[in-house]
């Protein structure tokens, strides 16, 4: 079992370069038995709207036809399903319900992309000394725990989605600073019935790591936390699978014994 449980394509996601066909194809050829796609959805995160975003989204029907003639192409070769990326779903949680509740989908995962009104930690010029950025990780934390409260996704995606592009900028640091706020975070997580994702996407970036890191994932595994997928993130096919071998093994490592798939916003637990 190799499940890549986080996919962009085109035309879906803006910023991915391959139709959902080459990435199911891809994902085959490598050897996955599942993939997920979870293309953008950043209609509750847009405050206010700005030219760095991506436009709102309502196609369903078009969504589901395309996902539907690419599950037929794959025939048996791949379990592919169809999920989505929702950012920050809370900030309006009418639009984020909506969104959950599209019966097309069988997981969303919640992304804090941006702090409310701010641009996405993408495009940010990050301080030399951490401690000027330490109110932004903080609120950022924030965030995460009233997404896990409001139950508006089924995991929380790439939990210190900033490293990634603080490692661009040589920058970088420890999330066990903020272990209150994790623990938080994370029994709000448990209480709610969502899940953590592990995302591998910063093993092939600057970062040379994952996201959360390993001590982040054994604390969550501590205060009892199970549900967890595994992604790539990848927006392009040369990324569909690349790292989820090695996010399994680092789970075993911790003492997970399950990495979870998702049918009906309902996770299936599948032994490592
Ligand atoms: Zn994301
Ligand atoms: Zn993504």
């Amino acid at each position: 079992m190799l499940a890549d449980y986080h996919t962009h394509c085109l035309p879906w996601s803006p910023d991915a370069d391959s139709s959902m066909l080459s990435m199911a194809q891809a994902a085959a050829e490598r050897g996955l038995t599942h993939m997920c796609v979870t293309n953008h959805i950043e209609n509750c995160a847009q405050e206010p709207q700005s030219s760095d975003q991506f436009p709102p989204f309502h196609d369903w029907d078009g969504l589901l036809r395309e996902f539907l003639r690419v599950k037929e192409a794959l025939g048996g070769r791949l379990d592919l399903r169809l999920g989505c990326e929702i950012g920050s779903p809370h900030y309006l949680p009418e639009e984020g319900r909506l969104i959950c509740t599209q019966p097309i989908f069988d997981f969303a995962i919640g992304s804090v992309h941006n702090l409310r009104g701010k641009r996405d930690f993408y495009y940010l010029t990050y301080p030399q000394d951490f401690d000027e950025f330490r109110p932004e990780v903080e609120e950022y934390l924030d965030e995460n725990i009233a997404m896990a409260r409001s139950g508006l996704c089924d995991v929380i995606g790439h939990l210190g989605y900033m490293r990634r592009y603080m490692a661009r900028q040589k920058k970088g640091f420890d999330m066990m600073l903020f272990e209150d706020r994790l623990r938080e975070l994370f029994r709000a997580c448990i209480e709610n019935g969502v899940g953590i994702e592990l995302n591998c996407s910063g093993l092939s970036d600057e970062l040379r790591g994952f996201i959360p890191e390993p001590q982040v994932l054994r604390l969550y595994r501590e205060l009892g936390g199970e549900i967890i997928t595994c992604g790539t993130d990848a927006h392009s096919p040369d990324k569909v699978g690349v790292g989820i071998d090695e996010s399994y093994g680092l789970l075993r490592t911790l003492g997970f014994k399950y990495v979870c798939l998702y049918k009906d916003h309902t996770p299936e637990f599948v032994r490592l």
